[in-house]
């Protein structure tokens, strides 16, 4: 389906909640007919123009995700897509700095102010492919109500199937790929498949590989096997928690405290690593909780913090030394 202006090009940002629905958002814009632009890998240029523009005490991921903003800016877009992200679960709340992320790039970052291209995503799910949320979009992309829905639906289709092969148990970085067809690289087998890692942290600090200094390949070069948030059911992670007396407002950290308290408390990993970057608010919550958990059931836990000065080698030598306690603990290796 194509209909729109096809001069525009969009631009969305490899930063926070690309990493979960630009499957959805890429394929929905491309179908309105209008060039998609992605931003390019995170790198320190793109850490460091962030880091100049944003207010010094919001979080690392908000810091380059204003760097891909302006990475997109010299890209030459006519907007840059920033969703306002408010909820996807009955009573619970994106972190607020989702809510106002438009507002700070428009009123915060230099040459921003044009070219922000906003809707307001609030669902009862995961699911956020309901055309009528995108229609505030259409006077823009130049397009009818009825391209949007037809747009949308086929959009939907390619996200279903990410999130299928996300719980498959591939990487996210492996399943955006499967969508679009690109073939992925033969994954080394863990020699140490005795040994199982839950790793916990939101989308956009494990799986881009700048901020989380691709902890997954570090897992993987120590043959040792891993399980993420992404790749468990929605209703599995809500079971989790549906007992306890007060579970956060937010949901993704919700989901993370799920996917937790189910790798304390059914021994299906030998260890759990908590991927949390500097200034993440919700994350002092659960680093704590997740400590608590820890200390309940004897399941070693690490909290690793990123920051943009954080060095590699520092992480490699504390990543090797908790797997090989894992290893003396279930005495292989
Ligand atoms: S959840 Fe944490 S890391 Fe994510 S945007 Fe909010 S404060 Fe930043």
């Amino acid at each position: 389906m194509k209909g729109g202006d096809e001069s525009l090009r969009i631009g969305i940002p490899r930063a926070l909640l690309y990493y979960y629905y630009a499957p959805f958002w890429k394929p929905f814009f491309e179908e309105l007919g209008v060039e998609v632009v992605i931003s390019d890998e995170t790198n320190k240029g793109i850490v460091n123009r962030g880091v100049r523009e944003a207010v010094s005490e919001i979080c690392v991921p908000i810091k380059i995700f204003i760097g891909h903003s302006l990475n997109l800016l010299r890209k030459g877009v006519d907007y840059i897509f920033v969703p306002r992200m408010v909820s996807i679960s009955p009573l619970e709340f994106f972190c607020p700095k989702f809510m106002g992320l438009p507002d700070m790039l428009r009123h915060g970052v230099n040459k921003l102010e044009d070219k922000i291209l906003t809707c307001q995503i609030q669902s009862m799910d995961d699911d956020i492919s309901d055309y009528r949320l995108y229609l505030p979009l259409a006077d823009i992309l130049g397009v009818t109500e009825e391209q949007m829905k037809e747009s949308a639906a086929k959009a939907r289709e390619e996200w279903l199937a990410f999130r299928m092969y996300s719980k498959m148990g591939h990487t996210i970085p492996e399943a955006l790929n499967l969508v679009e067809n690109i073939p992925i690289s033969k994954r080394k087998e863990a020699s140490h498949p005795a040994i199982k890692i839950g790793v916990l942290g939101y989308v956009y600090n494990i799986y881009d590989s700048f901020v989380s200094m691709d902890v997954i390949e570090k897992l993987r070069d120590l043959q040792v096997s891993f399980i993420t948030f992404d790749m468990l059911e929605e209703q599995d992670l809500k079971n989790e928690i549906q007992d306890i007396r007060k579970p956060l407002f937010w949901t993704f950290t919700n989901k993370l405290l799920g996917a937790g308290y189910r790798f304390f408390s059914n021994r299906e990993v030998d260890g759990v690593i908590h991927i949390t970057a500097f200034g993440c608010g919700p994350d002092s919550m659960l680093s704590k909780l997740f400590e608590i958990r820890s200390n309940e059931t004897g399941v070693p836990f690490m909290m690793i913090r990123v920051d943009e000065h954080t060095g590699e080698n520092h992480l490699q030598t504390r990543i090797e030394a908790f797997v090989d306690m894992l290893k003396r603990k279930k005495r292989v290796g």
